[in-house]
């Protein structure tokens, strides 16, 4: 009997998979959106691309039984995406990918973030400790593998349990034997799996970086703007035990030897070229119904734009014109600023593009579909799913300035840390070495912590967040702690915060040196009741309690729910390719090269150029300055064989790949499958990408290697770097 069921199940998901294909191979498919796995381009993409200029075939791009371009992309750090550009593991990524770790390799001294650096020779290089980057060896549809393990009938805790029990399986046969790791990631919410096998170095070293100046250039002003002037690039490599396999810091390794990396063309790009895009885009929503994209706009977003716009304002303060303070927070701040203002962007994108009237609209054509749908029911999907919304948005405030409001203080946040250790020695079960051995350890994490702190930053912080949090979230979700606390203080919180920044040891490093000096459960309990670490106890241990009782579950039957409704709309719509949205696994974008319309009477051209850093300089500005020599150049027109036919120096181009955060640093491919730039950002008339796509504003902005290799060769005069390159021509 179940294997009868597990027969047909296995027969009607085959025809489902292959129903999509069938209808995808007879599609015509204009992509420009879209991101799409390499492994299913020669079956979905290939002719199409090809349709728009692209020469080369889709096992170029990705093959298993070659050297192919997948071979030459990294993920690069966690959360960007970098590129193998020479035979000896020279690594190409944005600055802004580089930034924090350039940042901890800086000192006053040393100070490579504002002066920029360049490795004369492989000695020179600097190891950046924590930074990783990974490849991806293959990658396999394990759909089947996983989904004819479950039906219908199973409760969602067993089919959970299930799909938990088949992926664990999968990984470790896939893994059997390798150096090699492996994971399965979910597509259309859990109606697909994929499964990745993985090599990962950890040896990597900072090779060369533009001054701030030149790879920040614009700053904040201009991040996701176009036109676009910033040299945002930097320069690592990989580094390999004597076996070209992953190592762990040695001065004994050597650079690693790729199995791919790109061959850079100098010929830039004209108006309608074929480009395309190789990399990690972290997270879309591109299917999500009217009553999400209403609490992103409505809700998410402004509350989270709120948190930020104040947080940011604190730090930067404190920042101007002060380079120990901007070494400690300049990467924190331009953290928290890059998704600040996409949010901001991509809010005024989904209202000018009317993002919800248009999900409304198409809701409206599923429900027909639906109430007319012969097979699975789905006629009550959108109301339930609207119902669902609904009570979610009660807490999206909670949820909101909790995250983005009170744990933006990070003496708070910094005191959680401790809880393991308080909850070990209370137990009182490690021996008094052990519990020595562990809170050594915390003093060594504490002297990070405070090299990076400021307590004046943080007791305003503390003092401003804190009474955005009261004002915002509903008064019956507070913690009484919290609010009998702010009471006793009259709810200053200006009073509050300099009274708890005084007390605690969380804001001391001496005191809590000397706390941690001779652990003890006796310590421990003190440390318990300090009013940092009590703050942040008891309003943590509520929302944890309040995330699991009402917000899981409603995210789980959300969840659920979104899994048919993502089959239904494939169901109804059997024409139409979907992709799968990102989930920074490896993907393909391709596009042309085009400019746009930003609004009524504005058009952007498709390129900058040398004159664009010209009108934009601004001597001893913050965002807009150049360094000396870079002026000299540019004023000289000294650019070198990096020049285009008219003599001007190209800078940035835009396409209409689509792409999101995670994409940056990922190669722009010409049609010859040659590197032309770095990808590094969007416009802000097409942020909203991310939830809705609009061929006619979104566009990826790529720094064009010519000015990428003017400023190795001509400013930074690194010609050691240029000579490893495979220049074409
Ligand atoms: N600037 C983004 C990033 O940091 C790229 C993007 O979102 O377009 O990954």
């Amino acid at each position: 009997m179940e294997y009868l069921y597990r027969t047909n199940h296995i027969l009607m998901l085959k025809r489902f998979l292959i129903g999509i294909l069938c209808a995808a191979s007879t599609l015509t498919v204009h992509a420009d959106e879209g991101m799409w796995l390499p492994i299913l381009l020669e079956q979905l993409n290939i002719e199409d691309m090809q349709a728009r200029g692209f020469k080369l075939s889709a096992e170029d791009i990705y093959s298993v039984n070659h050297s192919s371009m997948k071979d030459a992309v990294v993920l690069f750090g966690g959360g960007c995406t970098g590129e193998m550009i020479s035979a000896e593991g020279l690594l190409l990524t944005n600055h802004h990918c580089g930034f924090s770790s350039i940042n901890d390799l800086s000192s006053l001294e040393n100070n490579y973030l504002r002066d920029g650096f360049w490795a004369k020779n492989k000695a020179e290089e600097i190891p950046a400790p924590g930074l990783k980057v990974t490849f991806i060896i293959s990658m396999h549809d394990v759909t089947d593998s996983i989904l004819s393990y479950v039906n219908a009938q199973m409760d969602e805790a067993t089919r959970a349990a299930t799909i938990k029990q088949r992926i664990a399986n999968l990984e470790a046969s896939y893994k059997k034997g390798t150096h090699y790791e492996t994971f399965v990631r979910a597509f259309y919410y859990g109606n697909a799996y994929y499964l990745f096998v993985t090599e990962t170095f950890t040896d990597i070293r900072l090779v060369g970086a533009p001054p701030a100046s030149v790879g920040n250039f614009g700053g904040e002003t201009d991040n996701w703007v176009w036109p676009r002037h910033t040299g945002d690039f930097s320069i690592f490599r990989v580094y390999a035990g004597k076996d070209n396999k992953p190592a762990a810091y040695s001065s004994d390794n050597v650079p690693f030897k790729p199995r791919y990396h790109f061959p850079i063309s100098l010929k830039g790009v004209k108006e309608g070229d074929f480009t395309m895009v190789y990399g990690f885009p972290g997270r879309t929503q591109e299917y999500l119904t009217s009553y999400a994209v209403d609490l992103t706009i409505n809700s998410t977003n402004p509350n989270r734009i709120e948190c930020r716009d104040k947080r940011l304002a604190i730090m930067n303060a404190y920042m101007l014109g002060n380079d120990t303070v901007t070494l400690q927070y300049a990467s924190k701040a331009k953290g928290l600023a890059n998704a600040y203002k996409k949010w901001k962007g991509e809010k005024t994108g989904l209202e000018l593009n009317d993002a919800i009237g248009k999900k409304q609209a198409y809701e409206q054509l599923f429900q027909v579909w639906a109430n007319t749908h012969a097979g699975k029911d789905y006629r009550d999907l959108l109301p339930q799913l609207e119902t669902l919304y609904g009570r979610y948005k009660a807490y999206a405030e909670l949820i909101d300035y909790t995250s983005e409001a009170f744990f933006a203080v990070e003496a708070l946040d910094f005191a959680s840390d401790f809880e393991s250790l308080i909850s070990k020695a209370l137990a009182d079960t490690l021996s008094s070495e052990a519990l020595a051995q562990l809170a050594a350890q915390y003093k060594t994490n504490a002297a990070g912590f405070f090299s990076g702190y400021d307590k004046r930053i943080d007791r305003e912080m503390f003092a401003t967040m804190l009474e955005l949090y009261s004002s915002r979230v509903q008064p019956e979700l507070q913690s009484p702690y919290f609010k009998t606390t702010a009471a006793q203080y009259k709810n200053n919180f200006t009073a509050w915060a300099n009274a708890i920044f005084a007390k605690s040891v969380f804001t001391n490093p001496e005191k809590l040196d000397a706390m941690l000096t001779n652990f003890s459960v006796k310590k421990a309990k003190k440390m318990s009741a300090d009013p940092m670490y009590r703050l942040y106890s008891e309003v943590a241990a509520l929302y944890a309690a309040q995330i699991k009782q009402y917000v899981q579950p409603l995210q789980a039957e959300i969840n659920i729910l979104m899994r048919d409704y993502m089959r239904a709309q494939m169901l109804m719509e059997p024409d139409k390719l979907f992709y799968p949205d990102a989930n920074s696994t490896l993907r393909v974008t391709y596009g042309n090269v085009k400019g746009y319309t930003a609004k009524d009477a504005v058009q952007y051209y498709y390129m900058t150029t040398d004159a664009g850093l010209e009108q934009k300089y601004k001597a001893g500005d913050e965002e807009f300055d150049l360094p000396k020599k870079l002026v000299e150049l540019v004023e000289k027109n000294d650019f070198g064989p990096y020049a285009d036919a008219s003599g001007a120096l190209p800078v940035a181009f835009i396409a209409s790949n689509h792409t999101t955060g995670g994409n940056s640093g990922s190669p722009v491919i010409n049609a010859n499958g040659e590197l032309i730039g770095t990808n590094y950002d969007r416009v802000w008339e097409g942020t909203m990408s991310d939830i809705m796509y609009d061929v006619n504003r979104c566009r990826n902005i790529t720094l064009d290697i010519r000015y990428t290799l003017f400023i190795i060769d001509k400013y930074a005069g690194a010609t050691n770097l240029i000579k490893e390159l495979t220049l074409v021509q």
